[in-house]
């Protein structure tokens, strides 16, 4: 069976190490295995971005971003394999895998502006003949850890910033979908990337702590389920690592009484089952204000459901496969076990899914729950599914207070033709990305993303401008040559220009 290595040094490596079954969701099957990296593994990568790193650091930024305009040349040229490598292993269906991947590329674009990115800052004459600026330097060798359901994106939210900066860079992508990362991070060679500056490492929890305690490695950033984030962050932090880890969402999406409903319905179609409801930015929670409003949302969106397709990753006409794995898909079951337990309606039930063909694969299907309540153990974890929960509330108020009090605070949007309302809640949400009749606000890659409260530990969002400041350091440098024969004294007064 095929054992998917690790990229050390421009070398595919693979050696008798621990593996891991990889699923194929949609079938059930074992498909492959990975390798998880023994310490000895991930230092020997940690060695080989040392290695390489002062003669990158010294590269033109220009022929830095010269790789990556290479790089999404040939991510476009091979878009189909990398999509299919993602269904298999991720279980998304082939137009998911598509704007996964394009998202993923207009990172790779950003990339390319960095020697705009990085000119700095100048300052001529901040007193007589002196002169002073600011410039932002790499950090050295940087590590990234990722999740499983964006194996392209979420590390090309990453590593493209990251050496375009002039970083040598180490990525440890998820142990359940390995082969789309490890796939696109090859390329990066044939782009001209000299060996050793990006680095693949796959494994668990052993690569990932020889990672955060060793001591070359300079910042760690990290997506994943916030247990994990937490523990990255504060791990690499007490290492005196910087560090952005992001983390698990709850995002709702307030439906106003003079939203357009039938817009609201499709869109919230879309965000909450769109990838099975495994996205950070999915809609879970649709929160109603008033019973006239709730009332029209549940009975419109039960009949929209029924048109909603389920199945293989390879079936184009499907509008989301499988859940990753088996565990997965039972943990997604039991919440809604739950709910139903705690008093809540199950409007639409996806516990019996039935996919003619694919008896054993991951599935849920569609499901939507009325009369949620703040207590219900469904609404306060990240169920991870294509579950749609619909609290009730009186007020807007109401439902930004229940926004408020939850532990997440990644994205939210409200559907509304009010204006007014819309700019108060855009202006007072205490949550990092808001949509206004907008349901995934995942900013473009020229902004940054990142969540509030619970959602991200650390002060840099990911990707966008915020990852060049993340990726550098700032060196500020003032400068004095003194004309010939012009000597100064010893100054004992703070120096000031008065
Ligand atoms: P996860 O936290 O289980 O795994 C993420 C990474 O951490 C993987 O590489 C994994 O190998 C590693 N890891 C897992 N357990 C570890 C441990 N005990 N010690 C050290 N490393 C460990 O997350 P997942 O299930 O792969 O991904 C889904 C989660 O990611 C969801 O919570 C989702 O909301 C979140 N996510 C967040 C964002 C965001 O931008 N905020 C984006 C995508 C996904």
């Amino acid at each position: 069976m095929t054992v998917v290595g690790h990229l050390i040094n421009g070398q595919i490596t693979n050696e008798g190490e621990r593996t891991q079954d990889i699923y194929n969701p949609s079938t059930g099957e074992v498909s492959k295995q990975v390798a998880l990296a023994s310490k000895a593994t991930v230092e020997e990568a940690i060695a080989a971005a040392q290695a390489a790193y002062p003669e990158w650091r010294n590269t033109p930024a220009i022929k830095r971003a010269r790789v990556m305009f290479k790089f999404k040349d040939l991510l476009e040229q091979n878009a189909d394999k990398i999509c299919a490598l993602i269904g298999e292993e991720h279980g998304k269906i082939s137009h998911d895998a598509a704007g996964e991947l394009q998202r993923g590329i207009e990172n790779v674009e950003y990339a390319c502006c960095a020697p705009e990115l990085l000119k700095g800052e100048h300052s001529k004459n901040v007193a007589p003949n002196i002169d002073s600026w600011s410039e932002f330097q790499p950090l050295g060798v940087v590590a990234g850890i990722t999740p499983f359901n964006f194996p392209a994106m979420v590390p090309l939210w990453m590593y493209p910033m990251a050496i375009v900066c002039g970083n040598c860079f180490i990525l440890k992508p998820s142990e359940r979908d390995p082969s789309s990362t490890l796939f696109i991070a090859q390329l990066l060679k044939e782009a001209g990337l000299p060996d050793g500056v990006m680095n693949v490492v796959n494994g668990d929890k052993q690569a990932v702590d020889t990672l955060l305690n060793d001591e070359r490695i300079k910042a760690v950033s990290f997506v994943g389920s916030t247990p994990i984030a937490e523990y990255i962050y504060s791990t690499a932090n007490a290492n005196g690592k910087r560090c952005q880890a992001l983390g698990g969402a709850k995002n709702h999406a307030i439906v106003m009484p003079d939203a357009d409903m039938d817009n609201a319905v499709a869109q919230l179609l879309g965000a909450a089952f769109g990838s099975s409801g495994e996205r950070c930015m999915a809609l879970s929670v649709a929160v109603a204000v008033g019973d006239a409003a709730a009332d029209a949302l549940v009975s419109k969106m039960q009949e929209a459901m029924k048109g909603l397709k389920i199945g293989p990753c390879h079936d184009a006409d499907n509008d989301f496969g499988p859940v990753i794995t088996q565990q997965h898909q039972q943990k997604v079951f039991a919440y809604i076990d739950s709910a139903e337990k705690q008093g809540a309606d199950i409007v639409v039930d996806g516990r019996n899914p039935s996919i003619d063909g694919y008896e054993n694969g991951f599935y849920v299907g569609g499901t939507l729950i009325d009369r949620v309540t703040p207590e219900m153990d469904s609404y306060n974890a990240e169920i991870f599914g294509p579950v749609l929960q619909v609290v009730r509330v009186d007020t807007m108020q109401g439902a930004m207070d229940l926004i408020d009090n939850h532990e997440y605070g990644n994205g939210t949007c409200i559907f509304t033709r009010d204006g007014e309302a819309a700019r108060y809640f855009s202006d007072h949400i205490q949550v990092g990305m808001v949509g206004i009749n907008i349901p995934l606000p995942v900013p473009v890659a020229y902004h940054s993303f990142g969540g509030w409260k619970r959602s991200l530990f650390g002060d840099l969002h990911a990707y966008g401008p915020d990852a060049v400041r993340f990726y550098t350091k700032r060196k500020t440098i003032t400068q004095r040559w003194p004309s010939a024969g012009v000597r100064e004294g010893a100054q004992f007064s703070m120096p000031t220009m008065s």
